[in-house]
């Protein structure tokens, strides 16, 4: 038995799913494939414990593909301010969505929901095929498609492969794409708290020598923490019982508006790495999100990053198919995309990486450097709205 698409995507989670709602909208003939069949009910009892912050830009691009709505539906939590502080030092600086004439800085949202959300948003696409749990045997590439066989034996081929298939890409490996980057032998520890005071729709951030501590607010008044820290502490957390962790939480989380911290739910922790492919293009193929790049979360940029993969490569491919270019897994394209992605991405991926480095430093000097500089942009009203304007997605410009 055998197949043909246009373009077959691998791996549908959230990046994934993102581009096979793009490629429908445009009529592209489209495989979206996964090894694992999706958790599809809603509502989850509780909370789920992956969440992400989702800029403007994302906002923007899911509302043109049609997913939004359902993400709405199910359950967002907008933020309107975020306030990051050292532990070492006075050193703090405070976002207000207001300063930029905008609603809101993003929403926090809960992975399922955006993953259920495009899944649902399949149906609406005649030309979307989405099949689970598919494994994936083989590739074979010819020079006007690319071949994949499954385990069932079945050969299904396109123009165009794109790997969503997450950090450990299956597909990047079968084209001996090498990735830079370096563990950064840190956990990131996550779990919904409630504290006494609620969380006033502001995101908070504790820069502690260890990693950051960021309370992101949830729509019920509850707050998911990603506690990012070394290895062996994070796995000492997820040990204590939930007196001492919250004990522990209190701690570190010293003094904030909103106040203690009194309760929390299970609790998991993510290995946290830099990774970038050393190329994002190969024959017919493109990687997008995490299969090309992973970032460290402090400023909640990781699958963004991705949504802006997806949607630049939803433009060229759509724009081609309008001018009636038939190969949409042409060399042409594959580098305008790889053009498009690769600085953008590299840049956010280094100052991510710097904050990271600069602020998980107790040596005085730097300290005091990092003080006197989180002081000074939180008073130059010009610098201070280029950097809210980059987290939302709504700039260019590099900070
Ligand atoms: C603690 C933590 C907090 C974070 N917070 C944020 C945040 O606030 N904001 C933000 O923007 N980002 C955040 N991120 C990053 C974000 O979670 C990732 O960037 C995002 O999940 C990547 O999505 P993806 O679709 O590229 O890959 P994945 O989510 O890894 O999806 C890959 C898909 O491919 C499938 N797959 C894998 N292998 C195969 C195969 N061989 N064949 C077929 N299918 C396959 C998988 O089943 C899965 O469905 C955070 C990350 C962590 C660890």
């Amino acid at each position: 038995m055998s197949k043909s698409y246009d373009v077959i995507i691998v791996g549908g989670g959230m990046v994934g799913g993102a581009l096979a709602c793009g490629l429908g909208k445009a009529g592209i003939n489209t495989l979206v494939l996964d090894a694992v069949s999706p958790v599809m009910d809603w509502p989850p009892k509780d909370y789920e414990l992956r969440v992400s912050a989702i800029t403007a830009k994302s906002q923007h691009f899911l509302e043109a593909i049609g997913a939004w709505s359902g993400i709405s539906k199910r359950r967002l939590s907008p933020f309107r301010e975020m306030h990051v502080w050292d532990a070492q030092g006075k050193g703090e600086i405070h976002f207000d969505s207001a300063e930029v004439g905008a609603p809101t800085l993003g929403n926090i949202i809960e992975n399922l929901a955006i993953q259920q959300s495009l899944i649902d948003q399949f149906e609406q696409y005649d030309c979307v095929e989405y099949r689970h749990p598919l494994r994936i045997k083989a590739l074979h590439l010819e020079t006007d498609h690319a071949e994949l066989e499954t385990s069932e034996g079945e050969t299904l081929s396109a123009r165009l492969l794109a790997g969503a298939d997450g950090a450990r890409s299956w597909l990047r490996s079968q084209f001996d794409i090498e990735t830079i980057g370096w563990s950064y032998h840190q956990k990131g520890l996550v779990c919904v708290v409630s504290t006494e005071q609620g969380h006033h729709e502001t995101a908070w951030q504790r820069f502690l020598p260890t990693g950051p501590l960021a309370f992101l607010p949830l729509a019920d008044g509850r707050c998911s923490i990603v506690w990012s820290t070394t290895e062996e502490e994070a796995n000492r957390l997820l040990g204590l019982n939930e007196t001492d962790f919250l004990n522990e939480l209190n701690e570190a989380l010293h003094e904030s508006p909103m106040g203690k911290v009194i309760g929390c739910g299970k609790r998991a922790a993510f290995p946290l790495r830099l990774q970038h492919s050393t190329r994002y293009i190969d024959h017919r193929l493109a990687l997008v999100g995490d299969a090309a790049h992973t970032i460290h979360p402090l400023a909640g940029q990781g699958v963004n990053l991705g949504f802006a993969d997806a949607e630049e490569l939803t433009t060229l491919l759509s724009t081609a198919k309008l001018d009636g270019i038939k190969d949409l897994g042409n060399k042409v394209l594959l580098r305008q995309y790889e053009r498009a992605r690769k600085g953008e991405n590299l840049g956010m991926m280094g100052v991510m990486d710097g904050f990271k480095r600069l602020f998980s430093n107790d040596q005085a000097a730097l300290s005091g450097l990092r003080n006197f500089g989180l002081g000074l942009t939180n008073k130059a009203g010009p610098v201070k709205n280029l950097i809210m304007r980059k987290a939302m997605g709504l700039d260019r410009a590099s900070v």
